[in-house]
């Protein structure tokens, strides 16, 4: 028994043990310890904290005292389950704790089972998880809101073709959004996480901004810059982006967030606002120059304007001039009794006053054309007058010409002195030829009568001035054997003044018979040199006042007159030798140019004035001066060259520099064969 007693007692004690470590484990507990019936009906406090109403003392009203009333069934149905399947009871649930405020508790309870495997109670511990619960809850409104704040962000972010992203202090991107991912052709997957150059950026670009973040987190300031490099799909494109630090509670900077912007196109705009700023700006000074232009010019607008003004006064009184002068010319006209005549150059309209047809022998009222004006000129005349008119008319030549016409009705025969002018019309399109037609056959009948008479007392001198010099000449032959100095020398000097007497007496004769129409060229080939050789003889025989120097000249065949050419010569060799100082020396030269032979008789005389070189080779012309009364002349030497020289078809000239000297030329067209 002792064995008994012992083994009890042995028991018992076991069991005060066990109570004794039960009881300090529910002390130590923070936990409630309860007990409850097998049904969880009545539930017993083992701790005494006052968990329950009665914390001595078994209840059954703890169910509706603490269970919280929303959770109540699911309490009872965990309970149900519990008990049914005879399993540990497990459950959080919210409570109203014993100050009546709601908590949250962890119940945890074992069955305890009899023999029979059925349950006799139930013993559990509650933890209150209040806290836990709201920490727990916090942190999932916490999350939710988060949550909802990144849908948001992300929504904006997705949205926006602004690149947008997030880096942590080392560099990696911790967050990038849609636009970023399209622009790398990469997922969130692939690219968050990852730093600079595995999302693809090169050397220079990861370290340009590894050195701005380190910035950023430096100075816990923003960075602004401008970057270009190529996208994905666009090609190189120009971003402007700014890095802003993130700051945590502490202050400390946690991360760097960005906004790359895409603004080559803002670029471009800028820079073709830029140049359209300047164009504008050129534009401006232009138009402020074209302003000023334009007020300069409307000043000139003004002061053209009032000279307009004035020209048009100036005009009327012109006007009334022209009249008062169409009405004197009309006078005039009628006093001189002109014929006056209209032609115009490209209808070759012909208008006429009574007294130009009168003039023609026609009748005032009959028409005139100039065809049948023409055919009433002699015909002797006929082609020269109208070659004049043609030149005058298309070459704007001179024309002043003097004919003889027999009138159609009345056949008399007129001189007529036709003197035109050719205006072009302001338009340009034609030219008016208007002339005055004059009546100079009493004029002209005086001349001929003149030129009949010089002719005649020319020839009739002639005749005793030849048998003179003949005598003459026979006396110097016989007086030569003979001593006597001076009967030799004055017949000598007689002989010179006979000759000079004879040449004047020739150039009167053929002034004569040029007028009268009577001088003739009969034309022959020969060699100017040999004419030339003859002069040159001739000189030296007579001419020991001057030195005459002639040049060289080369066989030179001319189809011409030779006496004529003869006297040219010899009278611009009498003229050079007239005109220029005893002593001087005088030169001939004869050269071939230009399909012509070119005379030149060239002194160091006193030349003549540029006035007066047009009129030289015009008849009876003598230059006017002291020279007049001491150098004898009648001027009609050079007329007389002149007109043979252009009945040869050749050209006469001058070329003087006053009280230095002249050369006369003349040209002739060389022989065809
Ligand atoms: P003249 O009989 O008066 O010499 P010309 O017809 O031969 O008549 O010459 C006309 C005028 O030309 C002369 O009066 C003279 O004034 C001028 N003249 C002619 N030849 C020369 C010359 N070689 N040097 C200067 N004047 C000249």
């Amino acid at each position: 028994m002792t064995t008994f007693s012992e083994d009890s007692n042995s028991t018992a004690l076991k069991i005060a043990a066990s109570e004794a470590r039960f009881r300090a484990l529910v002390n130590a507990t923070t936990d409630v310890v309860y007990s409850v019936t097998a049904d969880w009906k009545v539930m017993h406090e083992l701790d005494g904290r006052g968990f329950l109403k009665d914390a001595d003392e078994p209840t059954g009203d703890w169910m509706t005292d603490n269970i919280h009333p929303d959770d109540m069934e699911r309490v009872k149905a965990a309970i149900a389950e519990a008990i049914k399947e005879k399993k540990i009871f497990q459950l959080e649930h919210r409570v109203l704790r014993a100050d009546r405020t709601p908590g949250w508790t962890f119940s945890r309870a074992v069955p305890i089972l009899d023999d029979q495997g059925e349950i006799t109670e139930w013993f559990g511990t509650a933890s209150d998880i209040t806290e836990q619960k709201k920490a727990e809850q916090a942190l999932k409104d916490a999350r939710a809101q988060a949550e909802q704040q990144k849908r948001v962000y992300e929504t904006i972010t997705s949205n926006t073709p602004d690149l947008m992203y997030v880096f942590s202090l080392d560099y990696k991107f911790t967050y990038v959004n849609s636009a970023l991912l399209t622009m790398w052709g990469k997922t969130w997957d692939t690219a968050v996480g990852k730093g600079l150059r595995e999302n693809g950026y090169e050397e220079w670009h990861a370290l340009m901004h590894e050195r701005e973040i380190d910035k950023v987190a430096a100075t816990k300031q923003p960075i602004r810059g401008e970057v270009s490099f190529p996208h994905a799909i666009l090609g190189r494109r120009v971003y402007d982006y700014i890095l802003t630090p993130i700051i945590n509670e502490q202050g400390e900077v946690e991360a760097v967030a960005g906004t790359t912007r895409d603004v080559t196109e803002r670029k471009s705009w800028e820079d073709s606002l830029a140049n359209s700023a300047e164009e504008l700006q050129a534009i401006n000074e232009e138009m402020a120059s074209t302003n000023e232009e334009l007020a300069a010019s409307n000043e000139e607008l003004i002061a053209t304007n009032e000279e307009l003004a004035s020209v048009n006064q100036e005009l009327i009184i012109a006007h009334h001039k022209i009249e008062e002068g169409q009405v004197a010319y009309r006078l005039a006209v009628n006093a001189a009794n002109f014929g006056t005549w209209h032609i115009h150059s490209i209808t070759r309209e012909f208008i006429t006053d009574a007294r130009l047809k009168e003039l023609f022998g026609y009748y005032p009222e009959e028409p005139l054309s100039i065809e049948q004006a023409i055919a009433q000129i002699t015909e002797e005349y006929r082609g020269y007058v109208s070659s004049k008119l043609e030149n005058a008319i298309y070459n704007n030549g001179d024309y002043d010409v003097t004919y003889p016409v027999i009138g159609l009705h009345d056949n008399k025969l007129r001189w007529l002195r036709a003197i035109g002018n050719l205006k072009v019309d302001p338009s340009g399109a034609f030219s008016a030829f208007t002339g005055v037609v004059q009546d100079i056959t009493e004029q002209k009948q005086d001349e001929i009568r003149k030129n009949d008479f010089i002719g005649m007392v020319s020839h009739e001198l002639k005749t005793p001035l030849t048998s003179m010099k003949g005598y003459i000449q026979i006396l110097l032959s016989k007086l030569r054997k003979q001593e006597d100095e001076f009967i030799l020398g004055a017949l000598q000097k007689a002989n010179g003044q006979i000759s000079k007497m004879t040449s004047m007496i020739n150039g009167f004769l053929n002034i004569s018979r040029l007028e009268s129409g009577k001088i003739h060229i009969e034309h022959q080939i020969f060699d100017l040199a040999l004419l030339i050789k003859e002069s040159e003889e001739e000189s030296l025989a007579t001419i020991s006042s001057h030195t005459i120097i002639y040049d060289q000249v080369e066989t030179t065949f001319v189809d011409a007159d030779r006496d004529k050419i003869g006297q040219v010569i010899h009278n611009l060799i009498s003229n050079a030798v007239k005109y220029s100082p005893q002593g001087s020396i005088i030169n001939i030269a004869c050269i071939i140019d230009n399909g012509t032979a070119k005379i030149t008789v060239k002194d160091h005389g006193m030349g003549i004035k540029p006035e007066d070189i047009d009129k030289i080779f015009d008849r009876y012309y003598r230059v006017d001066g002291d020279h007049m009364f001491s150098i004898s002349g009648f001027g009609i030497g050079l007329y007389l060259c002149a007109e043979i020289i252009k009945r040869h078809h050749g050209q006469v000239w001058v070329e003087s520099e006053f009280g230095k000297g002249s050369t006369f030329g003349f040209s002739l067209p060389l022989s065809a064969n």
